[in-house]
């Protein structure tokens, strides 16, 4: 079997290409084996490359979170899925037993894992997992589109729905539209009914966002963006703010925060230390939400406005997997607008 493995960290020249993988096989009678078709980049994947602290790789590591593909074995226990049934995956695996998982929160289970980070990845020709974590969709799905919409879009969700729970009319500034959890956040806040301001630092990707929805956009390169959102909202300050960027724009975030604001955040990709000042985290009576990944409510949920067509991840490229480090090439570069998409299968 094929499939993009790292053997140690470091590098994008560590990727490499085998085809001595063995087909994995059902774990447990609550398993699905699944034939994989296009998979999807993540940033997670390159954090995987150059080493997570406490996650330890077996060589040879298959990474890749995201997948659509089709189920080639079902276990003995699952019902509601059959043999070439066309699935998304959900890539994060929890335990089922704990006290979170029964209580529905399967994302803050204690032994919750990710597929390609701490379990192999998707990017190879067959997967095993919980059927649990896969979702039908029709037989006429693109598979790229599949691949590239659940850990970004359900993510995003559980941000911007759970935790932050955006209502109609709200203002919700996000960092970063290049990214896929930004563009997720995007179009979930204009499903919501949120008036929307977007930033990049490049002028062609705020395009590209006011033609998935943003109602204004912010180049903040050299620019002050919570001044900017004080000076555009009458110094009244937005709803809710998308960072995913940390130390960079913390500060900003907080100065564009309005009373009874709500920041969330999956992640600091520029870094993780930031700063609060807590006299204006009471007196403004703000929250500060964290979120990570999904729970099967959400999951279902995202599912249903992908079946129905009402969010569809915008998409870059799509990579053989001959050209997989491509694919890693042009999300390092940090030049693309939308999902990377790793082709396994015809
Ligand atoms: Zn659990």
């Amino acid at each position: 079997m094929r499939g993009l493995t790292i053997s140690a960290h470091g590098g994008l020249d560590r990727l490499e290409l085998r085809d001595d993988l063995a087909v994995p096989a059902l774990g447990s009678d609550t398993q699905v084996r699944v034939r994989i078709i296009a998979a999807a980049l993540n940033h997670l994947d390159l954090f995987v490359v150059g080493g997570l602290p406490n996650v330890r790789i077996v060589p040879p590591w298959v990474i890749g979170s995201d997948a659509t593909g089709t189920i080639e074995e079902v276990g003995a226990a699952v019902s509601g899925l059959g043999v070439g049934d066309r699935v998304l995956v959900n890539p994060g695996l929890s335990d089922r037993t704990c006290a979170y998982c029964l209580a529905g929160e399967q994302p803050l289970c204690a032994r919750f894992s990710i597929l390609g980070e701490h379990l192999p990845g998707t990017l190879t020709e067959q997967i095993v997992l919980p059927a649990a974590n896969v979702r039908r969709v029709g037989a006429d799905t693109d598979p790229a589109e599949g691949a590239a919409f659940t850990l970004s879009t359900l993510t995003a969700w559980r941000m911007l729905v759970t935790r932050a729970q955006v209502v109609p009319g709200e203002h919700v500034l996000i960092w970063g539209i290049g990214g896929g959890v930004a563009q997720a956040c995007l179009q979930i806040a204009k499903l919501r009914g949120a008036h929307v301001t977007v930033t990049s630092g490049n002028d062609a990707k705020l395009e590209r966002a006011v033609a998935l929805g943003a109602d204004e956009t912010i180049n903040h390169g050299g620019m002050d963006v919570g001044k900017e959102m004080r000076a555009r909202t009458q110094k009244r300050g937005v709803d809710v703010v998308v960072d995913t960027v940390g130390e960079a724009t913390w500060a900003q975030s907080l100065v564009a925060l309005g009373r009874r604001g709500r920041l969330v955040t999956c992640g600091g990709t520029s870094g993780p230390m930031v700063t609060t000042d807590v006299r204006r985290l009471f007196w403004n009576q703000w929250s500060i939400l964290g979120s990570t990944m999904g729970n099967d409510a959400e999951f279902d949920a995202v599912v249903e406005h992908f079946r129905a067509g009402r969010l569809r991840p915008p998409i870059d490229r799509v990579y053989p997997l001959d050209d997989a480090r491509a694919a890693f090439e042009r999300m390092a570069s940090g030049e693309q607008f939308g999902k990377l998409v790793v082709r396994i299968a015809s």
